[in-house]
């Protein structure tokens, strides 16, 4: 495939620096598979990926996992994105964020931490992370605050939380936080395995809409909130990653360049890993930077659609997920011929009005499990759990 003409730098570098995590949540981004994926890159080789991504022309570099406080050369890499001047910020879910580490940190030039919360109730969080860590995510905020960062939290929502927006953002308001992140569920990932478990009712999406509304007319800017309304309940699919290879430069934990945080899933896509080739290199030139640049590759209805320039043709993990065709339209979209499968999703959320049942448990992200899910472990570990 020839590259596009006329390539624009990448504006952020993601670096996953590691699949390890001590939580476990069952919407993960990060591959089913994770456990196959061995051999992390050491510091040497993360400081030269900045040091490229940088003169490729990168501004912000992204940390996150797994739990990027896993690695103890976070500080070190962290001096060196901030000396090659990016802007850092560290993704978190708080575990492993000490005082000591945090002060490190601080004087290592981290401009911006993103503090995650799966609920605002300690019972809920601790399930839905496997792990007892509310009370000490709340620690965390207060010594994000008295770092004197910005707070800023995230909390995915779903089935299961949506009904606690309003104690979210009483939450956030409690921590002091300046910016607070509501996002859907997106269907991707550990996400896409538990979508039964995790799939809201439509009254479930806009009343939390609603109570996001009613929140912002009453707290003004004491604290953002943005209210990610989750693709499936829309007609239109999201403009995914700001258009392929137009903006986002994901490097996994063991090297593999990503255009898009689940591209590993994308079965044909020829993914480059920073071992074997210069990250300008990878971003030019590459088959799988390259597979869904611009419009050249797209089919009907998106080939001839107005608002191509617009979305994109959304998600193409998604197409592949549920159209199995990576350049098809995303059947989010209205206009996608299978946009009938969505709605069954959505439909079966609910029964005579109230929350279906759901039949199979939550399965966990949990090592266990992604071996299981990789072929490296038997069925059996799979009901074991953790
Ligand atoms: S979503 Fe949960 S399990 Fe996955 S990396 Fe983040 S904190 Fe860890
Ligand atoms: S047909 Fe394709 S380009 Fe047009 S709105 Fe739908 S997804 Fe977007």
């Amino acid at each position: 495939m020839e590259p596009i003409a006329t390539v624009a730098p990448p504006y952020w570098l993601l670096a996953e620096l590691t699949y390890r995590c001590p939580l476990h949540c069952p919407f993960c981004y990060n591959p089913v598979g994770y456990a196959a994926v061995r051999d992390e890159l050491t510091t040497a080789d993360w400081l030269r990926v900045m040091r490229e991504a940088r003169a490729l022309g990168a501004v912000q570099l992204g940390f996150s996992g797994g739990e990027p406080l896993q690695r103890d050369d976070l500080e070190e890499l962290v001096g060196a994105g901030h000396r090659l001047g990016f802007y850092t910020n560290l993704i978190t879910s708080g575990v492993g964020l000490t005082a000591g580490r945090l002060a490190t940190l601080k004087t290592a030039g981290l401009d911006h931490i993103q503090l995650s919360f799966q609920d605002s109730t300690r019972e809920l969080n601790d399930f839905l992370s496997s792990t007892r860590t509310f009370e000490l995510k709340k620690k965390v905020a207060a010594l994000i605050k008295a770092f004197d960062y910005p707070m800023v939290m995230n909390c995915v929502l779903h089935r299961h939380n949506l009904p606690h927006v309003d104690r979210i953002i009483d939450m956030a308001l409690e921590l002091g936080a300046e910016y607070l992140e509501l996002a859907n569920t997106q269907y991707y990932g550990w996400a896409m395995k538990n979508r039964a478990q995790l799939m809201p009712t439509r009254d479930q999406v806009r009343a939390a809409e609603q109570v996001v509304a009613d929140y912002r007319a009453r707290i003004g800017k004491r604290c953002r909130i943005l209210f990610v309304v989750p693709d499936y309940f829309e007609d239109r699919p999201k403009a995914c990653m700001g258009g392929w290879g137009a903006v986002f430069l994901g490097v996994a934990p063991d090297g593999l360049a990503l255009p898009c945080h689940n591209a590993r899933d994308l079965p044909g896509l020829d993914l480059p890993n920073i071992h074997e080739a210069s990250l300008a290199d990878i971003w030019h030139h590459s088959h799988a930077f390259n597979a869904f640049r611009g419009d050249g590759w797209m089919q009907a209805p998106c080939r001839g659609c107005p608002e191509k320039t617009r979305d994109f043709g959304g998600c193409r993990c998604q197409a592949f997920m549920l159209a199995g065709d990576a350049a098809a339209a995303d059947p989010v979209c209205a206009k996608s011929p299978l946009r009938y499968k969505i709605d069954a999703a959505i439909v079966s959320a609910t029964t005579a009005g109230r929350l279906a049942p759901v039949e199979h448990p939550i399965v966990f992200r949990t090592d266990a499990n992604s071996r299981v899910a990789s072929g490296l472990g038997s069925a059996a570990q799979n009901t074991l759990g953790r």
